[in-house]
């Protein structure tokens, strides 16, 4: 056979995606690949039904459905204030992943550079490389997270063509503050780069946090692109929605890739998921009230294993730090807990582009039973391996 791409030998497959099948063939409790186990809100499942019967199951407009768009937008300046018209400045993809790469190969030309804070959710250094450029790295140190400015201005003055902001971070579970953001903006602004936002958990913030539209800051208009999805915000990860919010100019370039990449969002979910959008403002203090719960049962399981972890400000997942258990790599720690424990996580390192490996990412989007049950098996790392 002739030899595949070359470009494809600068990443492995997902290993959260793996992590989620060793889960099923182990037969654990699935706490790596970040989704729900209960289900959406009841609108949206009759909606579903609705649509079933409805004149939608053939191709909807490349760029979204109209109703889908329109809803879409209001949502968007009812939640951000930011206004968005939905015929030029939306572009409906299959989730945010497919929004990601959109927005990166509108962005990219072959041998740019692209900022990404480490650790990072794997998709983007694979979104990067497959788009032509080459993922620079900026670290974000722990405990909480901070970027270093001078770290930041050295990685601006390579002259990179985008920043990736994922808001509130996959897997810190931080939440940039406004200064954070208006700080990367300006940065952007002074090297002509684009700050590509990916903002799936904006609705998963804990107080006292709060999340800052990218895109509602001052001199956002030209610069800033949003990636975002409603998988995480209605709790339908299967239905692959997702959008890429910009200006017109922008849009126009990123349909482009869209169309060409996958023709469309199914057409059936995007009408269903209207019901969705529609849903008035107290759904997402809703939301906010049921992550927070969740977060508390759970870091009250992990705090009986003794072990440190990560306090999240937004988003649902905790890197649990297993430094002290005497594995030889967070991998091997990883499947031992899946066999052992009956608890599956994900590798730390896969999220950083430094060599740490003391972590093992879990998310609580789960029920609380699920989660108590989760946290009595983890009990037994409180007695070591
Ligand atoms: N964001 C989720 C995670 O980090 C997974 C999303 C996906 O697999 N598409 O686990």
């Amino acid at each position: 056979m002739p030899e595949t791409a070359q470009r494809l030998q600068g990443f492995t497959e997902s290993v959260i995606r793996g992590m989620t099948r060793l889960a099923t063939q182990q037969g654990a409790i699935n706490l790596s690949q970040g989704f729900p186990d209960f289900d959406p809100p009841e609108e949206l499942l009759v909606a579903l039904e609705r649509a079933t019967r409805g004149p939608h199951h053939q191709y909807a407009v490349t760029w979204g459905a109209p109703r889908f768009r329109q809803a879409l937008a209001r949502k968007i300046t009812r939640c951000s204030g930011v206004p968005v018209d939905p015929d030029q400045e939306l572009v409906v993809t299959c989730g945010s992943t497919e929004a990601m790469m959109v927005a990166m190969m509108t962005a990219c030309n072959p041998g740019d550079k692209v900022i990404v804070f480490s650790p990072f959710y794997e998709n983007y250094a694979a979104d990067a490389i497959l788009s032509g450029a080459e993922p620079i790295y900026v670290p974000l140190h722990p405990p909480y997270f901070h970027y270093d400015p001078e770290e930041l201005a050295r990685a601006f003055a390579q002259q990179p063509k985008a920043i990736v902001v994922c808001n509130p971070s996959n897997p810190t579970g931080k939440v940039f503050t406004r200064e954070e953001l208006t700080e990367i903006l300006a940065l952007a602004e002074k090297y002509d780069a684009f700050m590509i936002m990916d903002e799936p958990y904006e609705h998963i913030v804990y107080e006292p946090h709060e999340h800052v539209y990218a895109a509602s800051l001052p001199g956002a208009e030209d610069r800033v692109v949003t990636c975002n999805s409603l998988s995480k915000t209605y709790s339908i990860t299967g239905w692959r929605l997702g959008y890429v919010q910009a200006s017109a100019r922008f849009i126009a370039q990123a349909r482009k890739v869209h169309d060409f990449l996958t023709v469309g969002a199914a057409a059936p979910l995007q009408e269903a998921a209207v019901a969705g959008l529609e849903l008035p403002t107290s759904y997402y203090a809703g939301l906010r009230d049921l992550y927070t719960r969740k977060r508390d049962v759970f870091l009250e399981c992990l705090r009986a294993t003794g072990l440190p972890f990560t306090d999240p400000q937004g988003a649902y997942y905790v890197l649990l730090d297993i430094s002290s258990l005497g594995f030889a790599c967070d991998h091997e720690a990883a499947k031992w807990i899946i066999e052992h424990i009956g608890v599956a996580g994900v590798p730390g390192s896969s999220f950083f582009r430094e060599p740490i490996h003391q972590y093992v990412r879990f998310h609580f989007a789960k029920k609380e039973e699920t989660l108590r049950a989760a946290g009595e098996k983890l009990q037994a790392l409180a007695r070591g391996r």
